[in-house]
């Protein structure tokens, strides 16, 4: 069986395997330890092992190589990327530095390594509200690239920011006339959402925040019935760590997907492309040494201030 076959080879390798909540539930059945972004990047800080193997998407591997660069990193599938990553290039950046610069840059973890060296602080969806209530009121502030958190942490903090106009294309799938009614189907259920969620959609919330956030709630609280507006691989943990509650995905507008919210990037990593990159200890993330110091910059002091 794969997943044997798949704890031999990481003993064999000395090999440890970090995933994100929103892989596959056989990956996270296999996965030595799971989490959400601020979660992984913390642990591969400190993770020992010869490999480490992230199943999750790009900039978590990249961030994974950065906190920890003698280590061998993995990636099953080199084209597991993100929409919001990808909404934000370093010529784009870099011009928008140079019209702007009295703006210093916060950026969502959610980018590349190349964005995070031209960043002043980076944050995750666990701590971006402490990040920006840390800075001075009247510090200009650039938030990139997740329009919609930057618009949530606009409304927390009360602070005014220049938001980047990039989007998770996951978050802003859901429909606020399905939710509604299915609130009703369910009256004593309780409706919680990523902040990456679009603005409409987390009006209607009773809870919002990361993915560890999330779990942490639904455990804590005495709801029995909860309608969860994240991706859907959240679900697997939820239900392991509270049988006895039901877990329902939150609707998606269109009619012809599965009816719930997958993101394509994570769900390109399947376990036996996770079994074949640990044998082949390939793909690997390499990055310019300059960009691995730069980018350390703020992600240590992030993980140093504000954890
Ligand atoms: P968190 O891991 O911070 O909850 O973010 C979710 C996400 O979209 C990761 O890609
Ligand atoms: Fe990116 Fe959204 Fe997928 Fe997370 S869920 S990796 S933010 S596209």
């Amino acid at each position: 069986m794969l997943h044997e076959r798949l704890q031999h080879l990481k003993k064999q390798k000395n090999a440890t395997i970090i995933a994100h909540y929103y892989q596959r539930p056989e990956i996270q059945d296999v996965a030595d330890f799971i989490g959400d972004s601020l979660q992984m990047a913390q642990f591969a800080a400190s993770c020992d092992t010869e490999i480490i193997v992230v199943a999750g998407v790009l900039f978590m591997a990249e961030t994974t190589k950065i906190l920890n660069p003698t280590r061998k990193v993995l990636l099953p599938d080199m084209n597991a990327g993100c929409s919001l990553a990808e909404s934000c290039t370093e010529t784009d950046l870099l011009a928008f530095k140079k019209k702007n610069p009295d703006h210093i840059v916060v950026s969502y973890v959610n980018c590349s390594a190349a964005i995070k060296t031209l960043s002043d602080y980076v944050c995750t969806s666990s701590n971006a509200e402490k990040v920006i209530r840390s800075l001075p009121s009247d510090q200009p502030i650039l938030f990139l690239p997740d329009r919609n958190l930057g618009h949530y942490l606009t409304q927390k903090t009360k602070r005014e920011l220049t938001l980047w106009d990039g989007s998770c294309l996951v978050h802003e799938t859901f429909s606020i006339d399905k939710l509604l009614e299915l609130n009703s189907k369910y009256p004593k259920s309780k409706f919680i959402a990523h902040p990456e969620s679009e603005p409409h959609i987390l009006k209607i919330a009773s809870y919002i925040g990361s993915t560890k956030g999330m779990l942490d709630f639904v455990l804590s609280d005495a709801c029995e019935t909860f309608i969860v507006a994240t991706e859907t691989g959240i679900l697997h943990q939820m239900q392991q760590l509270a049988p006895h509650k039901t877990f329902i995905p939150a609707p998606v507008q269109d009619e012809n997907s599965c009816s719930c919210a997958e993101c394509p990037y994570m769900k390109l990593n399947t376990i036996e492309k996770l079994y074949d990159c640990l044998l082949n200890e390939n793909p690997s993330i390499e990055l310019p040494e300059n960009t691995m110091q730069r980018a350390l910059v703020p992600l240590k002091r992030m993980l140093e201030n504000y954890n």
